[in-house]
């Protein structure tokens, strides 16, 4: 299926006008289709698997900022470290540590979104409220920036429901920037995909990671 570019310069415009932030998510998606979006000025590209973004990262322009969006084992930290801009989802005090620890070894520091849970059904990985105002270490993980929080909805035809979590989740937002958990403000809050975007940007998102609706469907992973 081809990349569709229509849609992407529509809602490049919507998220522009809205101060929004677009990650287009390529999982699965080939070097060719990142490019197609890349020559019309996309930067920032979203992966879920450590051995896809490294192939990728190799063979794509060098001024792409990556993030990684999936669910990030700690043995595998060492081998984004050097080039990652974001990583969306951390989950756990172990992989916070592992993070800082080659951040510090490469004297750099990474910028990383805390995943809150928000979804009522599933269960999905992720810290909630009461946990963040717990993260005391933070402190002194120094090589960490702490950019602001990522969550996921529910997978759900309910509008209501999703934007109720949409709604928690920016509520976590405000009140983890009152906590003494971080010593700065939070800026991000990643929130929405090609299914609830808009209900995410209605209820406060700055970054949404968009994948389908700009790439297609995904079948197969592209080997
Ligand atoms: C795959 C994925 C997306 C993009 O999903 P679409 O529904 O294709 O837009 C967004 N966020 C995460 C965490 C993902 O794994």
């Amino acid at each position: 299926m081809a990349v569709n570019i229509t849609a992407y310069k529509e809602i490049v415009n919507e998220l522009t006008a809205k101060n929004v932030t677009l990650v287009a998510v390529s999982k699965f998606k080939s070097a060719e289709d990142i490019m197609q979006l890349y020559e019309l000025g996309q930067r920032d590209f979203g992966e879920n698997f450590v051995q896809e973004l490294l192939l990728k990262q190799e063979a794509l322009p060098k001024d792409i900022r990556w993030h990684f969006i999936g669910h990030l084992q700690s043995n595998k930290v060492k081998y984004i470290a050097p080039f990652i801009h974001l990583i969306h989802g951390v989950d756990s005090k172990k992989l916070l540590a592992e993070i800082n620890k080659q951040a510090a070894k490469l004297d750099k520091q990474i910028h990383c979104l805390l995943q809150v849970y928000i979804a009522e059904e599933e269960t999905k990985f992720g810290f909630d409220l009461h946990e963040l105002g717990e993260l005391h270490e933070l402190h002194e993980l120094s090589n960490i920036k702490i950019q602001g929080l990522m969550g996921m909805a529910s997978f759900s035809n309910d509008e209501l429901k999703i934007k109720k979590e949409f709604s928690n989740l920016k509520n976590a937002f405000d009140r983890a920037n009152q906590l003494s958990t971080f010593n700065h403000q939070l800026s991000t809050l990643s929130m929405g995909m090609s299914g609830d975007y808009k209900i995410a940007v209605e209820c406060g998102s700055t970054m949404v990671r968009i994948g389908s609706l700009l790439f297609g469907s995904r079948n197969q992973p592209v080997q």
